[in-house]
């Protein structure tokens, strides 16, 4: 009994089985057309992109310096430092 590669998988099965015994798949049958690995690849990239991104603008945000609040001592100093237009001098 001679062993054929199964054309599926590749794994030696006996000659005339009609299952594959790695793959469960017709050892004599053709291999999936290529553009559903196409498909998949292309799926998992749309599905990878805005996650990569939105862990990309994550670690910039965190990143960031921190704005330095406004001391309200000084705002207060500048703002006495406004001259009054209804003032009358
Ligand atoms: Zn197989």
């Amino acid at each position: 009994m001679a062993l054929k590669p199964c054309k599926v998988c590749g794994t030696l099965n006996a000659e005339g089985v009609d299952t594959c015994l790695s793959c469960g798949h017709d050892p004599e049958g053709s291999k999936r057309p290529a553009i559903f690995r196409y498909i998949a690849i292309a799926i998992v990239v749309c599905l990878a992109i805005p996650l990569i991104s939105g862990l990309f603008n994550w670690i910039l945000w965190q990143l960031k310096p921190k704005t330095p609040k406004p001391n309200p001592s000084k705002v207060s100093l500048v703002l006495n430092e406004i001259p009054d237009p209804l003032k009358k001098i």
